[in-house]
């Protein structure tokens, strides 16, 4: 992507830019002479110089400064009233004006002081010679230490606001990023891949911007702006940009949280800048990307406290949509992972009125991204995409674009002059997991629970018949908290769960603490608390959601308000239920995951031969692949029967 040169600066924006910066620094330095003011100490009381001699010679001075230009003496605090009224004394007191603690005095210029020293050292009033100086300097820096620091905080903020810019002071102008003729958008539907709903709902754009007169002659309305929704890393802007490659037209490209300035009013001064530029360049589409930025809503429970300057950029961008006719074929497009804050005023009709959805890839999809961007490079003929792409459940376009780059980094550190199956094999366990710890300690107690406790998942997963297969267990630790993992691996993605096939999930989960209990007599380990958390949601959601209990019936309990796009921990569950219900769901959430629990302590028990065999194997090699547990298995004169399957789930330790 380039910038285009840049086009004239708004000269209005930037004075006013300086007007409200010049206006904060006023602000600024009236709030420190204030403060100042208010916390400042009594000053010294002014008196002559035979006054100040007087004052020595009467004792009432206990400490006296000589300074170069003044002399200063500090007043011996007033001994304690004797007040005969303590009950009204207080009043009395508060109406006394504050007494002076020093009086201070000029020196007559060229006049002898040894006489007032003689004075000071018969009162013994101890004196001395240089403070009133430096107390200057210290009232000084007081005063302008605050000021300096504040100007050079603004000075510092002011020249990296320049630097992002990367050219003078340009606030108001707009950022949008700019294809024009010379510099063609080369993005095209070809490189995004999967996405097929979204790409044919986009082909009317595409061909309103390629004859926008053929549209415009027949009078209907005509498409202005789009919405792309969808979560992080799912190709919208991607997509946007091959639209306007599709078109040929110019792709103006912003993002919403650029036009959040401190400074109020260059939001909005930016959103009309760039309507104007790109009404010339027209046909063209405005890509908004991160939307809701600007675009959260003013009502609703998400509402923020208001934010002036994104509420004025919100309504100019509304204004500008409603403002160009539809002679100008102009698309805006807007990208967000948060539909559900936007602001209802931006989707009515004439706005964004059309929203096209980009969901997380399955396999099939997957499988596509992969190959296109491995497209460009040098695969070896043992590479096995549609493996990757089985392994990669849940990851988006971003990360496989990511895979597929660290794959060939990884070949280019053999020196190899092909990318090779081990290599995409490493680039995921990387970004899956984290790196290989290969440093990290652990002792071998506690890798031999981890064995066992991954090799229980194994043969659970292998003995039920519903398990997705298993392709491979490890005990390497990873960074992410594990200590060990089972990876088991669909062959196609699942839509639907049925009921047995849920329950055998939960078994494999419940499989590591079987193990651990049945190896180690029922002294169990902290290292089963994930698989015990996902089981017993698991079990729960049998109950609560899709009415899989026994005793509960085909309803559902409990209200989620959850986001579709946003899965916040915090996600709230309303209670629609009585206090007794809750305790019968409780009750058949915990009776369905000890009956399961029971079901794969059987099988491990009448397995304990195989339990030892493969884990003593794993201590060895630390991870084994499906074909070398299954040659163990057999060659221990054991035959398993390979099961159907359903999604990837790795199982952590
Ligand atoms: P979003 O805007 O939805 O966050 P992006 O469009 O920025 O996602 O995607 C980031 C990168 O991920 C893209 O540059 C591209 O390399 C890759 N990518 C995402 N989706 C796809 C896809 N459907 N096909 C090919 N590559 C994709
Ligand atoms: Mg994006
Ligand atoms: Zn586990």
């Amino acid at each position: 992507m380039a910038n285009n040169p840049s086009p004239s600066p708004n000269p209005n924006s930037n004075s006013r830019f300086w007007k409200s910066a010049f206006i904060y620094l006023i602000w600024i330095a009236l709030t420190v002479w204030l403060i100042r003011s208010m916390y400042a100490p009594p000053q010294a009381k002014q008196v002559s110089y035979s006054d100040f001699l007087s004052e020595v010679n009467s004792g009432k001075l206990s400490q006296v400064n000589i300074g170069e230009r003044k002399i200063v003496g500090v007043i011996k605090p007033p001994a304690p009233a004797k007040t005969k009224q303590p009950a009204k004394g207080k009043t009395e007191k508060a109406a006394v004006p504050p007494q002076p603690t020093k009086i201070e005095a000029t020196r007559v210029p060229g006049l002898d002081i040894a006489p007032l020293v003689q004075d000071l050292q018969t009162k013994h009033i101890g004196y001395s010679g240089n403070m009133p100086s430096s107390s200057e300097w210290m009232d000084l820096l007081i005063f302008w230490g605050p000021m300096l620091i504040i100007f050079i905080l603004i000075g510092v903020f002011m020249w990296r606001l320049q630097k992002r810019r990367g050219g003078p002071m340009s606030f108001g102008r707009t950022l949008a990023k700019m294809h024009d003729g010379t510099d063609r958008v080369t993005t095209r539907y070809s490189d995004v891949a999967g996405a097929e709903e979204a790409k044919m709902e986009l082909r009317e754009v595409v061909d309103f911007l390629s004859h926008p007169a053929k549209y415009q002659r027949l009078g209907g309305r005509t498409p202005k702006g789009v919405l792309l929704v969808g979560p992080p890393g799912t190709g919208k802007t991607l997509l946007a940009k091959a639209v306007a490659g599709e078109a040929g037209v110019p792709f103006f490209s912003i993002s919403g949280s650029e036009f959040v300035e401190m400074f109020v009013g260059v939001g909005a001064s930016r959103v009309r800048d760039l309507f104007q530029q790109a009404k010339r360049r027209s046909p063209c589409i405005i890509f908004i990307d991160e939307l809701d930025a600007i675009g959260k809503s003013r009502a609703g429970p998400q509402a923020v406290p208001t934010n002036e300057e994104r509420e004025q950029t919100l309504n100019q961008l509304l204004v500008e949509m409603d403002g160009f006719d539809t002679s100008k074929a102009v698309i805006i497009m807007g990208a967000t992972n948060r539909p559900e804050v936007l602001d209802r005023a931006l989707l009515r009709p004439g706005r964004f009125d059309r929203q096209v959805v980009l969901d997380r890839p399955d396999l099939k999809e997957r499988e596509a991204i992969l190959r296109v961007h491995a497209r460009k490079l040098q695969i070896g003929s043992d590479v096995d995409l549609k493996y990757i792409a089985a392994e990669t459940p849940g990851m988006v376009g971003a990360d496989l674009a990511n895979i597929v780059n660290e794959a060939a980094l990884n070949a280019a550190r053999r020196n190899a002059d092909q990318i090779e199956q081990r290599d995409f094999e490493q680039a995921v366990d990387r970004v899956t997991m984290g790196f290989e710890k290969k440093g990290r300690l652990i002792s071998p107690d506690e890798k031999e629970r981890v064995a066992y406790h991954e090799v229980g998942h194994t043969l659970v997963a292998l003995t039920v018949p519903n398990a997705d297969p298993v392709r491979r267990v490890s005990i390497v630790p990873r960074s992410i908290g594990s200590l060990g993992h089972t990876l088991q691996l669909p062959e196609r993605d699942r839509y639907l769960l049925t009921e047995p096939e849920l329950e055998d999930r939960i078994s494999v989960l419940l499989g590591g603490r079987v193990a651990e209990d049945i190896i180690y007599n029922g002294i169990v380990s902290t290292g089963a608390n994930d698989d015990l958390e996902r089981a017993t949601m698991l079990s729960r959601e049998m109950s609560t959601r899709y009415g899989m209990g026994k005793h509960l019936g085909s309803m559902t309990y409990g209200i989620s308000h959850e986001s579709q796009y946003l899965k916040t921990p915090f996600s709230m569950e309303e209670k629609n239920y009585s206090e007794r219900t809750a305790e019968k769901i409780d009750g058949e959430i915990r009776e369905r995951l000890d009956r399961l629990y029971q079901r794969a302590k059987a099988i491990l028990a009448q397995r304990r031969a195989d339990l030892d065999l493969i884990a003593s194997a794993l201590m060895r090699q630390e991870t084994l692949e499906a074909e070398e547990i299954q040659r163990l298995l057999s060659t221990a004169h054991q035959e398993r029967t390979p099961a159907p399957q359903h999604e990837v789930s790795s199982t952590q330790a």
